[in-house]
């Protein structure tokens, strides 16, 4: 398959462009667009047969189901059960990087929902991604954009890299803001349980519901046979080549550690600014400041993808403080490491 690249830098003047990608969804094609997450790889949410094609796009196992993005809170309307919480959601965070799980209505096909009875519905901020959905007048289902198993792409270069070929169009919308997928919560009543920590913090979650449980999933490792709140749970996810290992300790003794295996090793270290003037050069990978989450959280994937083009046969990281954004970046890092964490004592 051919696929169009097309920029985006102004969507005022670019309208054709929106106008051409909205109506390859319209006939079940694929187009990957930048949101404030990641890049999706969108299609029809409403179209069997488009499901089909993300899901062999990606390389994904069928049974993991889509999110489906809408242009407005309201219009998940048409496509779920909403309740007052959903509202009240939608209210504090939308659009924007929160996704939430109800109850699916009939017009959301089991093949978008990977079986499930419940659909997964966002609505982003990015206004490429608005505007494309509006444009569409579908439910845009859409994973994140890359193969199954590679980090999630926050920039077109990476999207290229997975996708070329795979998809009818793909719309560079620049670097992604926030860099990690959304945050996902079930709705239960009054009751939310966090699926998968994001943008959106369990603290900002709980200035609107008193009642906020997070998944076992989210911190740890499921036991064998476990059942999953949310199928995505259960695939290893971001699996750099190298074994990927999290250290922990306190600062100075993490430094000598690492400074000691550079000297043994050929080892990728992602790194915080701090410590550049401090390591060898070599396969280093700045993440951004300590205290800097945010900085993190957007320099995440890629630096996983720039570890994973090294000739590195172990890459080290430091293990996330789990408190706000680091919540969501330890949910993605110890996965990526498969659990592996090192105590530097
Ligand atoms: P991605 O599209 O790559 O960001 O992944 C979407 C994730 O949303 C999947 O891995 C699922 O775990 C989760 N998800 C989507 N739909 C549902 C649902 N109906 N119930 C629970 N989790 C869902
Ligand atoms: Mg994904």
């Amino acid at each position: 398959m051919q696929t169009q690249h097309i920029k985006i830098e102004s969507l005022h003047r670019q309208e054709s462009d929106l106008l051409c990608a909205a109506s390859i969804i319209q006939s079940g094609g694929l187009v990957v667009f930048p949101t404030e997450t990641v890049y999706g790889l969108g299609g029809d949410g409403t179209n069997q047969e488009a499901a089909k094609k993300i899901y062999a796009a990606k390389g994904r196992p069928s049974d993991n189901p889509l999110i489906i993005h809408v242009a407005k809170p309201e219009d998940a309307e048409h496509y779920a059960v909403t309740n007052p919480t959903y509202y009240r959601l939608a209210k504090a965070f939308m659009p924007g990087p929160l996704t939430v799980i109800l109850p699916k209505k009939e017009s959301i096909p089991l093949s978008t929902t990977g079986g499930l009875d419940t659909v997964a519905v966002r609505c982003p901020a990015h206004p490429v991604a608005r505007r494309l959905i509006e444009l569409a007048g579908v439910p845009v289902a859409a994973p994140s954009a890359n193969l199954s198993g590679k980090p999630s792409p926050t920039c077109a270069a990476h999207v290229a890299q997975d996708m070329d070929g795979r998809v009818d169009m793909i719309l560079d919308g620049g670097d992604c803001e926030i860099g990690l997928e959304s945050t996902i919560v079930k709705i239960d009543g009054d009751s939310l349980t966090l699926l998968r920590p994001g943008g959106i913090t369990y603290d900002a979650l709980c200035m609107v519901c008193k009642d906020v449980s997070v998944a076992s999933a989210v911190t740890q490792q499921l036991a064998d046979g476990e059942r999953v709140l949310s199928p995505g749970m259960k695939y290893r996810h971001y699996a750099p080549t190298a074994p990927l290992i999290l250290l922990t300790g306190e600062e100075h003794r993490v430094l000598s550690f690492l400074q000691a295996e550079q000297k043994e090793k050929n080892c990728a270290i992602l790194c915080y600014n701090e410590e550049i003037p401090l390591l060898d050069p070599k396969n280093l990978l700045p993440v951004g400041d300590r205290s800097n989450l945010e900085a993190q959280a957007k320099r995440l994937f890629h630096a996983l993808r720039d570890a994973d083009g090294t000739d590195a046969t172990v890459i080290y990281a430091h293990l996330p403080p789990m408190e706000g954004l680091g919540l969501a970046l330890y949910n993605r890092m110890i996965r990526a490491a498969a659990h592996t964490i090192q105590e530097i004592i």
